[in-house]
C-alpha cells in the first residue's frame, strides 16, 4: 500500500510496479496540479484536474498489465487509517507529519512493516520500521512540522527509489534493512549519512 501518490509515490510505485508486486493500494484525495509537476512524474500535463490516484492507476496498469492497482481517492484520517492499511505493507510517501503518525499508529497496532520516507529541497531521508523489533517513527520526530515542503523533483526520486529498495527486500527476505537507522541524502553536498536510531522508552506510540 502506497500512501500519497505525490512525488514519493511517482518514484516508488513504477518500481514496485515492474518489479511485479502484484497488488498495490493507492491511497490520496488530491487533484493533479500544475504545480506537482515537477516532481510528480506519474502525473502528466494532461492529467492536471484528475484525481492523483486515477492518473497513477492508469500509468502504473499500463507500465506492466499483469498486476492490479486499487485506487483509493480518500485523504487518510484517524477513522479510516486502520480500514485502509488492512494488512499490507505500507509505504509512507506522505508529506505531512500528522498522517505519517497516523500510519505509524496503524502499523504498529497491525504489526505490518511501515517504509518511511520524507523530503525538503535537496535534503531527504528514509527509514524502515518493523513493529515490536525497532523504533518507531513518533520515536524520531515530535510534534508537527507545518507549512509548504518545497520539493526538488529529483530528491523524491532518490528517496523513492530506496523505499521501494526497501519493500522489494522486505518482500523477498534478502539483505539488512534499514531499520533502526535514519539514512540522510544530502543532495546539495552529494553526500549519505546515516544516524542511528534508538527506541524512545517514552514514546507515545511504541511503549
Ligand atoms: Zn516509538
Amino acid at each position: 500500500m502506497v500512501a500519497g501518490v505525490g512525488g514519493l509515490g511517482s518514484a516508488v510505485l513504477p518500481y514496485l510496479a515492474v518489479a511485479g508486486v502484484g497488488k498495490i493500494r493507492v491511497i490520496d484525495g488530491d487533484k493533479v496540479e500544475l504545480s506537482n509537476l515537477n516532481r510528480q512524474i506519474l502525473h502528466w500535463d494532461k492529467d492536471i484536474g484528475r484525481a492523483k490516484v486515477d492518473s497513477a492507476k492508469e500509468k502504473l496498469e499500463s507500465l506492466n498489465p499483469d498486476i492490479e492497482v486499487e485506487a483509493i481517492n480518500e485523504a487518510i484520517t484517524e477513522d479510516n487509517v486502520f480500514e485502509l492499511v488492512e494488512d499490507y505493507v505500507i509505504v509512507d510517501a506522505m508529506d505531512n507529519l500528522p498522517t505519517r503518525y497516523l500510519l505509524n499508529r496503524a502499523a504498529l497496532r497491525k504489526n505490518l512493516p511501515l517504509f518511511h520516507g520524507a523530503v525538503y529541497g535537496f535534503e531527504g531521508r528514509a527509514t524502515t520500521i518493523i513493529p515490536g523489533k525497532t523504533s518507531c517513527l513518533r520515536c524520531l520526530y515530535q510534534g508537527v512540522i507545518p507549512g509548504k515542503i518545497p520539493v526538488v523533483g529529483v530528491t523524491p526520486a532518490v528517496i523513492g527509489c530506496i523505499q521501494a529498495t526497501e519493500v522489494i527486500k522486505y518482500i523477498l527476505g534478502v539483505g539488512e534493512l534499514l531499520t533502526d537507522r535514519l539514512l540522510i541524502y544530502d543532495g546539495l553536498n552529494m553526500r549519505f549519512s546515516e544516524v542511528k536510531l534508538k527506541k524512545d522508552p517514552n514514546c507515545c506510540d511504541c511503549k
